[in-house]
């Protein structure tokens, strides 16, 4: 068996759980023989798969019940950049690139950066990345997704540009000693309590980055109200929201005095919520 006609049944067993089963499947293998999977693509196809089976098909095996690639592969691309993740955070997602792209259109070079529920750190270090001046901050109430935000910190060559704090904007004066901030960055937990997501989110994500109540608001609720003790003067927050949430985040944003802007993701749906 070539390493061609291994992925290729492993992409009809995957098939049935995964819409990106041939996808899925060229990722683990190029994992498993440790290159790209562009380089696998071109030069490792006809290669007998045999001593990489076990480890393999171990791996489709964990894929085929909706483990999620990048809890197997252990990494994550964003925004053009390698982020490690584990189960303890969310795993950064394209349609939060919306928010870096409107962070680096309005953000000064040498902004003042807060990102709230910080997760993996790929807000906040992406943004960092592409502002060689800014600096910033990024909380979460999980000490373990802290753990992992600062491994990227280093990874991607930013610690002496960032902090990460453990913190919850849901108890009394956790921003206190923060001061203030040019950008105030934030994908908060926004998902309807009774929403039926798929098994590779639901049962591989952490729900306390995921859900915020029976309309999926509570969170913006809490945050909202705050954001004026944590913005400079002039300084701007983004809020990713979901699809069918523009109205309602909108409204919370202008009864604390915001004027909002929103841009859309690639896909065409409302994403992040821009508050001045
Ligand atoms: N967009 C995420 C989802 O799919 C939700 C992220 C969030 O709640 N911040 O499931």
């Amino acid at each position: 068996m070539t390493v061609a006609d291994a992925i290729r049944t492993a992409a009809e067993h995957l098939s049935t759980t995964s819409d990106t089963a041939r996808l899925d499947a060229e990722l683990l293998m190029a994992n498993v023989l440790g290159v790209s999977r562009s380089l696998m693509l071109l030069t490792r196809m006809r290669d007998e798969a045999e001593p990489h089976l076990a480890v393999f098909e171990n791996l489709v095996s964990r894929r085929a019940v909706c483990e999620p690639v990048a809890h197997l592969l252990g990494v994550q691309e964003f925004f053009g950049l390698e982020f490690a993740v584990t189960p303890d955070t969310l795993i950064p997602r394209g349609d939060s690139e919306t928010m870096v792209q409107a962070a680096l259109d309005a953000a000064p070079a040498d902004a003042r950066v807060l990102d709230m529920g910080t997760g993996s750190g790929a807000l906040l270090l992406a943004v960092l990345h592409h502002c060689p001046s800014a600096t910033g901050i990024g909380i979460d109430s999980s000490a373990a997704a802290l753990d992992i935000a600062a491994a990227n910190c280093k990874r991607l060559g930013l610690a002496g540009r960032a902090q990460f704090l453990r913190a919850s904007w849901l108890e009394e004066g956790w921003a206190d000693r923060l001061g203030a901030f040019d950008l105030v960055l934030c994908n908060p937990p926004y998902v309807e309590t009774d929403a039926v997501l798929d098994p590779d989110v639901r049962d591989y994500e952490p729900a306390a980055a995921l859900f915020a109540g029976p309309d999926g608001l509570d969170d913006y609720r809490a945050i909202v109200p705050q954001l004026g003790k944590l913005l400079a003067p002039g300084g701007l927050a983004i809020f990713e929201i979901g699809a069918t949430q523009e109205e309602a985040v909108t409204g919370l944003a202008r009864d604390s005095g915001f004027a909002v802007t929103m841009r859309r993701d690639l896909a065409g749906r409302p994403r992040a919520l821009l508050l001045r």
